[in-house]
């Protein structure tokens, strides 16, 4: 592909706001908050696209969606117990980008940057651009996978992979299918919901000629971050046969309420994705306000489990370093 002749989703990521000042004017928010703002983002850069924010209410500081992206002082509040790697991630990192935490799957970062930063993000601490192994890692990552013989799936996340363009995904993907003991790929990826328009023909055709099954996984956490767009751009994709999963985050102030819970799942469903998993909180430093006790996480969970048909509950699980999988937060 061309640099010079961007697609239609590469303009809208390259025009995502990225100051404040900006996100304030467009949705008539007080200007108050504006000085805390500027603050938080100095650690962790506020971005969102343009067709995100066009799913907020003007002037509500509490708007679901704004909460997921707005840089606030609470962020650079350090709390105990939060930590810059909760996960210990840079200990299952044999080779730069690729984790290998749990038995038959690896995954890879395959891009540096998001479409969206999301506040409450387990990695806003993580050193994304320096473990971003590019087209030269890939040679290191795909010898990994070769030689292990265990793997048979490989999930692509990031960053959010669906960053990198259609020719990069192509000639990755083209070399992961040469090895025979891998029959999967998992793209997780919030693309899907806050830049619909990343959902092309091209990115189909390359998941459905693909000898291997491809499962994507989308982020979303509240109904109002499905609208029409994102409707009709999921569509050909169900329609093809492949797997659209959701992992949501519980998150305080956002979607720490039942029938919000369930609403979402109910959204998803009519789009054609699967509740999968809802995850608490990684304690990860400059998020403790997002935060929910665990008795709380488990009562909606149970609240969604008395109103839903079992299969669009998702699994309500957390990660605990060094643990197998992730673990259920279940009674
Ligand atoms: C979450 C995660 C996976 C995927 O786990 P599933 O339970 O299969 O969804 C794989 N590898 C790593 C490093 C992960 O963090
Ligand atoms: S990795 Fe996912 S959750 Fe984190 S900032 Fe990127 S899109 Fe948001």
């Amino acid at each position: 592909m061309n640099d010079h002749h961007k697609t239609d989703w590469q303009t809208a990521l390259v025009n995502a706001v990225t100051e404040p000042k900006e996100l304030f004017a467009i949705l008539q928010l007080d200007h108050q908050y504006l000085e805390a703002a500027n603050r938080a983002a100095q650690q962790f850069p506020l971005k969102v696209p343009h067709g995100f924010i066009a799913r907020m209410e003007k002037n509500n500081l509490n708007d679901p969606l704004l909460r997921q992206i707005l840089p606030l002082d609470a962020e650079l509040e350090k709390t105990m117990g939060y930590a810059a790697d909760p996960l210990h991630e840079a200990k299952s990192n044999p080779i730069p980008g690729l984790l290998h935490k749990y038995y038959g799957r690896v995954l890879l970062t395959f891009a540096g940057t998001c479409a969206v930063n999301c506040r409450y993000c387990f990695r806003r601490e993580f050193p994304y651009a320096k473990n971003n192994p590019g087209s030269a890692g890939w040679h290191a990552a795909l010898n990994y996978i070769a030689r292990d013989n265990t793997i048979n799936e490989v999930i692509l996340s990031g960053g959010d992979p669906l960053v990198a363009n259609d020719h990069h995904l192509k000639k990755f993907i083209g070399m992961l299918a040469t090895i025979p003991h891998v029959s999967r790929l998992r793209i997780h990826s919030r693309l899907p919901i806050v830049l619909p328009e990343r959902m092309t023909a091209e990115l189909l055709q390359i998941f459905t000629t693909t000898r291997l099954k491809v499962i994507l996984v989308v982020h979303c956490n509240h109904a109002q971050e499905i609208n029409h767009d994102v409707k009709q751009a999921m569509q050909p994709f169900t329609q093809a046969g492949i797997l659209l999963l959701n992992q949501s985050v519980l998150l305080k102030g956002i979607n720490d309420d039942a029938n919000t819970l369930i609403a979402l799942s109910e959204a998803l469903f009519a789009i054609g994705v699967q509740p999968y998993y809802l995850h608490a909180l990684d304690k990860v430093q400059g998020t403790a306000h997002f935060d929910l006790p665990p008795q709380t996480a488990r009562k909606l969970h149970w609240a969604m489990a008395q109103h839903l048909p079992g299969y669009l509950v998702p699994k309500l699980v957390f990660e605990q370093p060094g643990a197998p999988a992730k673990l259920p937060l279940t009674e």
